[in-house]
């Protein structure tokens, strides 16, 4: 239900270009299918457990799944979203999905970094009834060193779309001190406002520290320790903002 319009299915792409300090999916940083333990705790002993993470479909095997879900889809006014990881890192593969769902009759979107080429984003542009795209920091040097790349052709590919009046749906993380000063939304609101209509509603997403336990299983370094959750107070006042500028605002995805 956090993943566009009504009640979706939500298919998750493992690999990504990006590597946000934030990430709360960080199984979906890595390309590869990943083995890892966790330890489930029973009568106060310690279980390691061995798990595979993500595995190799094809387009028939994701749609047997995603049929099921019709009901709720089309009862809900949902669809289908193709998320991540970046979808658009496995172009060729989210191309034949999303040619599938519209053969069934399904709404579809993409939730995207953004971070790729021109020709990908045409190839699957016409058979995207939304975008959910994300708008991290309008800094490049703050958003190259939160998330490992520029955020240039971020914003030009964000550009392209409304001008193809597609729409979009922006994810904005809320990260105290990071991204959430003054400057930086009001750099936010200006970029956004030249790209209305397209713009349909902004999704302000709060940073929580839930997925800290995820690192650890994963073997990587979790940047955000001691950053604080934003407080429902400076949530409101970013919303009040936004909303002000003419934006549909919703607190969380
Ligand atoms: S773009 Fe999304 S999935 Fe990729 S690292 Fe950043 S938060 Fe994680």
């Amino acid at each position: 239900m956090h993943d566009g319009p009504g009640i979706r299915t939500t298919v998750f792409f493992k690999g990504c270009p990006l590597q946000c300090w934030w990430c709360h999916n960080p199984e979906g940083i890595r390309k590869d299918e990943e083995e890892v333990v966790s330890v489930h705790k029973m009568e106060g002993r310690d279980f390691p457990v061995k798990e595979t993470v993500g595995r190799w479909m094809d387009t028939e095997e994701v749609m047997n799944e995603i049929v099921r879900e019709r009901v709720f889809m089309e009862e809900s006014g949902g669809g289908v979203t193709f998320s991540g990881g970046e979808p658009l890192g496995q172009v060729d593969f989210l191309e034949d999905l999303l040619l599938a769902c519209k053969r069934e009759g399904f709404h579809t979107a993409v939730d995207t970094t953004g971070y790729t080429s021109r020709k990908n984003l045409m190839k699957i542009m016409a058979l995207t009834d939304i975008f959910l795209y994300d708008v991290k920091h309008m800094d490049d040097r703050r958003h190259l060193a939160y998330t490992g790349v520029s955020n240039g052709r971020i914003l030009e590919n964000l550009t392209f779309l409304a001008s193809q009046n597609k729409k979009i749906m922006i994810r904005l993380p809320v990260l105290p001190a990071m991204n959430d000063d003054d400057e930086n939304i009001g750099r936010t609101l200006h970029f956004l406002k030249s790209l209305t209509p397209a713009i349909v509603e902004v999704d302000l997403l709060p940073y929580h520290a839930m997925a800290t336990h995820k690192y650890e299983k994963f073997g990587m370094d979790y940047k955000m320790s001691g950053i604080p959750e934003p407080g429902a107070d400076d949530l409101e006042r970013m919303k009040k903002k936004f909303e002000r500028a003419g934006f549909q605002v919703k607190i969380g995805g």
